[in-house]
């Protein structure tokens, strides 16, 4: 039988184990859903859905609404199926054979990975111990690789590091091609860099309905971008790739920001909470700006806790493989019944 492509077939996928828990604390999804208002709305809007026509495909009210929401024009806005459509796009359009994406580890293990299936070369650059974003570090891989694509990501995931606004302002300054921001954690970060997007600026910064807005089901996201940007993005994507359902559930969401702010605040006194008890037990903990929180433990085998928590029913996030993550787990917030499940499991575990 004919094999995939060879690069493909050398690839690893994307594993992150979906198994039954009573504690699943593994994916950064919001803990609750949306209010009872959303659902309802949304139930209001699928009753009126043509379904024998196509979608509207430039998803015109979500962008208007989306644009609103940020200050910027519709014409800045791209939508897609979550921000992993986004980041794929931006590396159909901007990436392919014989381009360069640069990434600095540890970040997101799909910006790498999505380049890769798109043809495209990666070029990897370190962060700092702390994981902070060294400008030496980066001006080395730009100068060596001139990447059309260089991505950051602030809030990072897995480490919950924030990239301050003068380390994004000099990156802009000295990527070569389009700097991509990755604020999948965006909310919960002190400042967005949506407010530097502007005409002419090689900037696109890339926001996902999936954690902040408790709608991980629903797979919408959207990246802010100078509109030549937007258009180029557009020529790529599949027709009518944003489905009426979509639409229509991420316009209704825009409709309970106050709900959303109010879990971002919750979860952040939650986090709080969780790293003051995780001083009591035997792990480092890195600090956080998103709404989870990566972990080593001092005297035991990563894999090993990563087993007992599970064995225990708490599913967190296997780290250990990954660059310069070794004996890591991370533990996204959960409400606090849950927090407190993931607290005492893993005291048993450690004990
Ligand atoms: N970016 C980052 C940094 C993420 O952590 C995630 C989800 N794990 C995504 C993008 C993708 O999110 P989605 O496709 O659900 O919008």
């Amino acid at each position: 039988m004919i094999q995939p492509r060879a690069d493909v077939a050398l690839m690893d996928g994307y594993h992150s184990p979906q198994v039954d828990v009573a504690v699943r604390l593994n994916a950064n999804e919001a803990p609750v859903p949306p209010p009872a208002g959303f659902a309802d709305a949304v139930r209001d809007r699928v009753a009126a859905v043509d379904w024998n026509r196509y979608p509207d495909r430039g998803a015109r009210r979500l962008r208007e609404r989306l644009a609103e929401h940020h200050g910027v024009d519709p014409a800045s806005v791209f939508a897609a199926n979550g921000s992993n459509e986004v980041l794929q796009t931006l590396c159909l359009a901007y990436g392919g054979a014989g381009r360069t994406v640069a990434v600095f580890e540890p970040t997101y293990a799909l910006h790498s990975h999505i380049a890769r299936l798109t043809g495209t070369e990666v070029a990897v650059g370190e962060r700092r111990e702390d994981f902070t974003i060294d400008l030496d570090e980066v001006r080395r891989v730009l100068a060596e690789s001139s990447p059309s694509i260089t991505f950051l990501c602030s809030p990072n995931n897995p480490t919950g590091t924030i990239d301050p606004p003068e380390v994004l302002a000099a990156v802009l300054r000295d990527a070569p091609g389009l700097l991509v921001v990755d604020e999948a954690y965006g909310q919960f970060a002190p400042r967005s860099a949506v407010a530097d997007v502007a005409p002419g600026v090689p900037l696109v910064v890339v926001r996902t309905f999936s954690k902040t807005w408790s709608m991980a089901a629903a797979r919408l996201g959207y990246c802010v971008a100078p509109p030549e940007i937007v258009a180029a993005l557009e020529k790529v994507v599949l027709p009518y790739h944003l489905d009426a359902v979509k639409q229509a559930a991420g316009e209704v969401a825009l409709d309970f920001e106050d709900d959303m702010r109010a879990r971002v605040a919750a979860l952040v006194e939650e986090r709080g909470r969780l790293v003051a008890a995780l001083a009591d037990v035997a792990v480092d903990v890195f600090p956080s700006g998103a709404n989870f929180v990566l972990f080593r433990p001092r005297e035991h085998d990563g894999p090993a806790v990563w087993q007992g928590l599970l064995d225990r029913s708490v599913l967190v996030r296997d780290c250990t493989s990954w660059p310069r993550l070794e004996g890591c787990l991370r533990v996204t917030i959960g409400t606090p019944t849950e927090d407190d499940a993931f607290l005492a499991a893993l005291k048993e575990v450690l004990a």
